[in-house]
């Protein structure tokens, strides 16, 4: 397993109740949508109706979960949470939402890969506060209407070109998530630190946050093995030192790369001349599948400026061959 992977592991999750930010004012960065949830949240309360429906963009690890968490918490409701593979049959989605209570979130993470027949019945609830269900089979089978409470559906995707737009268009409220600065990371680090009782120096988040990838998951998953490394070679006491040596110790370089962040990266450079290569033959130098080329490791190396698609293939740019200390080529403007 990756220690800069933004998915959760099952570490991630038993930590994660002792950590996760509960109200808004807890919740770092992203101030725009802080700004503008406030404003939301506070105007349907003073309505008392429920929040208006909240599509929530992202990549892994940035809080989504933790957004919608706090919505409930702040209107002061019941969140559910389920997922968009995992509600199989509209008889799934229908059980969840016969039992919300009024004004209560229906929190749908991954809601880019609900089914359509699933979907469908989502439309009407979402619309008018019904659904349509359909019983039985066969000659037999009829359809029945019922009427639910007003509740708030929040959906979480890391994907969003992939959410169809009559599901789209039914969310009153959209926020996009941005990768953290390093700032806001080492504030969520040492709020964490503290949490968990540990002694941390602002120069200990500091080190901790650069490397964390712009995204709080990986922040706190970092601080976790820093804090090993100070409880065992360092009487606990996370320093920027100490927190260098243990991700020296760990691989995890100034910017966050782990081994197969530079492996690829240094392929491209060393292989193929700094590229344009296709992924097809990027895939087969580093041994690695095409899907977690794209999907894994590419994303926030392109993000961060490391690397580039272009339409003939991958290329390194300026700053990765900077990054290795390396001479970046004079390429030919021709
Ligand atoms: P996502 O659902 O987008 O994958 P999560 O909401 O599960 O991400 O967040 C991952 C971890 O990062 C959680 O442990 C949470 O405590 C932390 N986290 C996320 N966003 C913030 C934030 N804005 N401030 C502080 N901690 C955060």
């Amino acid at each position: 397993d990756r220690l800069v992977a933004s998915q959760a592991s099952s570490e991630d999750a038993a930590v994660d109740r002792a950590i996760r930010p509960k109200s808004l004012a807890d919740y770092a960065g992203q101030p725009v949508v802080r700004e503008q949830m406030e404003i939301f949240i506070h105007a349907a309360r003073q309505r008392s109706e429920a929040l208006d429906h909240v599509l929530i963009f992202g990549p892994p690890g940035l809080g989504k979960t933790t957004l919608a968490n706090i919505i409930a918490y702040e209107m002061g409701v019941n969140l559910r949470q389920t997922s968009g593979p995992v509600l199989e049959r509209p008889g799934d989605l229908a059980a969840l939402l016969t039992n919300l209570e009024p004004n209560d979130v229906l929190f749908v993470d991954e809601i880019h890969r609900l089914s359509p027949v699933v979907e469908e019945v989502l439309y009407p609830a979402m619309e008018d506060c019904k659904i349509d269900i359909l019983i039985g089979e066969g000659p037999a089978a009829r359809s029945i209407k019922l009427d639910l409470a007003p509740f708030t559906l929040v959906g979480a995707t890391t994907r969003a070109g992939l959410l169809t737009s009559p599901l789209r268009d039914r969310f009153g409220i959209t926020q996009r998530l941005e990768y953290y600065s390093v700032e806001d990371l080492a504030a969520i680090v040492s709020r964490s630190a503290h949490l968990l009782g540990l002694a941390i120096e602002p120069g200990g988040a500091f080190e901790i946050a650069r490397r964390s990838r712009g995204t709080p998951r990986i922040a706190n998953r970092l601080l976790r093995r820093v804090r090993d490394y100070a409880e065992v070679k360092a009487e606990g006491i996370i320093t920027g030192e100490v927190a260098n040596l243990a991700m020296d110790l760990f691989n995890v370089d100034t910017s966050g790369f782990d081994i197969q962040d530079r492996r690829l990266l240094l392929t491209i450079i060393e292989k193929f001349d700094g590229g344009p290569v296709g992924l097809d033959n990027l895939a087969a130098a580093i041994g690695e599948e095409r899907g977690t080329i794209e999907d894994v490791l590419e994303p926030y190396l392109i993000q961060q400026g490391y690397l580039m698609r272009t339409p003939r293939g991958r290329v390194a740019t300026r700053n990765t061959y900077l990054h290795f200390g390396l001479t970046p080529p004079t390429r030919d403007q021709a």
